[in-house]
């Protein structure tokens, strides 16, 4: 098994540093190779995803990504600004599922916006299609508008679209992920009034007919989004299309509160996938050792899980950080009084140390 490491810009380095030192120590058999990617790939080879780095990420069984971008490429042309790594990457590796999971631990309750009871435990999976949808459908354009409200005005549009092979994919791997989980779907949709979201809930629906043991059910977007906010924990995986993912998986992130323990994943069709937080690059405290690097460390799980089949290993590096949660110590971003505040490299040390 080979690990691509692409620390890229500010606390990227810092935190992708630690989540290295916890992998190394599970003392399992895979090679990690480090490169550059992002605004210091630039800077060294003037292309944030230089080609190197890519058939390093394309050899790699996974890669573990820090973050991307600086105020400093800022005025780049779009093609050389660092986030551009990130699209290259998903595009070359057909990256097509995003996994947000959001995760509130109970010692952290209280960052969350909502009740400590509504909260607290709360462990669900947002997934989300990456490569369709309306965010990618053509035709998409402005024009002057030949019907509708306005006869002859001027007028934008998008398409909304999804093919039954996109949609039969990511219901497999929502169905796959449940049974690594808690066995329940919910499949996110607008079919009351949308023709692709009908079509999505009709692929659902059979794709599911080969999963008997994982229980499906469906529901419509306005209704998910009061959902989360009113009774989080009813959901285990939640599945839906791009836009709706889009939004929902932020709604989901915001329930926990916390930035820096937010972990996410991406992946192909081989379960290939980029881990990465699912925070930037922080440039404000970039090089001053206070970064939480448990998103990072919390990727790294996720990619023992489901890109390198090594649940146990993920169970460790998971309880490990509960045990440093409950052991009181806290990064600067999730200090609250009577906890120990610690800095990137002692949060590191301490996770290590609960690994048992
Ligand atoms: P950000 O997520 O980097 O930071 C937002 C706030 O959260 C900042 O105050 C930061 O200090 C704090 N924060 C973020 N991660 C933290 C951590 N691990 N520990 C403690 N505090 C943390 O978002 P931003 O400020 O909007 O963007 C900064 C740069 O990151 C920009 O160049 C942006 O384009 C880039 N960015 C990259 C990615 C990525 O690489 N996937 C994602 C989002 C933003």
């Amino acid at each position: 098994m080979k690990i691509a490491v692409l620390p890229g810009d500010g606390i990227g380095t810092e935190i992708v540093e630690q989540a290295v030192r916890v992998l190394k120590a599970l003392d399992l058999k895979f090679e990690m190779e480090e490169a550059l990617v992002g605004g210091v790939a630039y800077d060294a080879h003037g292309h944030p995803l230089p080609e190197s780095t890519l058939k390093l990420a394309k050899e790699a069984d996974a890669v573990l990504f820090g973050a991307v971008g600086d105020w400093k490429y800022d005025k780049l042309e779009r093609q050389f600004r660092p986030e551009q790594a990130i699209l290259g990457l998903r595009k070359n590796l057909g990256l097509f599922a995003n996994f947000r999971p959001a995760i509130c631990y109970e010692q952290l309750t209280h960052a969350s916006s909502l009740k400590p009871e509504l909260v607290a435990g709360l462990d669900i999976l947002i997934i989300r299609e990456l490569t369709g949808d309306i965010y990618f459908g053509q035709p998409r354009g402005k024009r002057t508008s030949p019907d509708g409200n306005f006869p002859g005005a001027e007028e934008a549009f998008d398409t909304m679209r999804y093919t039954r092979p996109e949609i039969e994919r990511i219901a497999r791997v929502a169905f796959e992920a449940a049974r690594k989980r808690n066995k329940r779907v919910t499949s996110v949709d607008k079919a009351n009034v949308l023709e692709t979201f009908q079509f999505w809930k009709d692929v659902v629906t059979e794709v599911h007919k080969d999963y008997p043991d994982i229980e499906l059910d469906h529901m419509y977007v306005d209704n998910a989004a009061m959902q989360l906010v009113k009774a989080p924990k009813k959901f285990d995986v939640v599945v839906t299309g791009n836009m709706f993912g889009d939004i929902l998986s932020d709604e989901a992130a915001m329930l926990t509160g916390s930035i820096g323990m937010l972990p996410s994943a991406s992946l192909n069709a081989s379960k290939q996938g980029l881990y990465e937080p699912s925070h930037g690059s922080a440039p404000d405290i970039a090089g001053k050792g206070v970064a939480n690097p448990l998103a990072t460390i919390l990727s790294a799980a996720m990619m023992l899980r489901y890109s390198l089949d090594q649940e146990e290993a993920a169970q460790r590096i998971e309880n490990a950080v509960k045990k440093v949660l409950a052991q009181g110590l806290r990064t600067p971003d999730i200090y609250s009084e009577g906890t120990t505040k610690v800095g990137t490299r002692e949060m590191g040390d301490a996770v290590l140390k609960a690994l048992g």
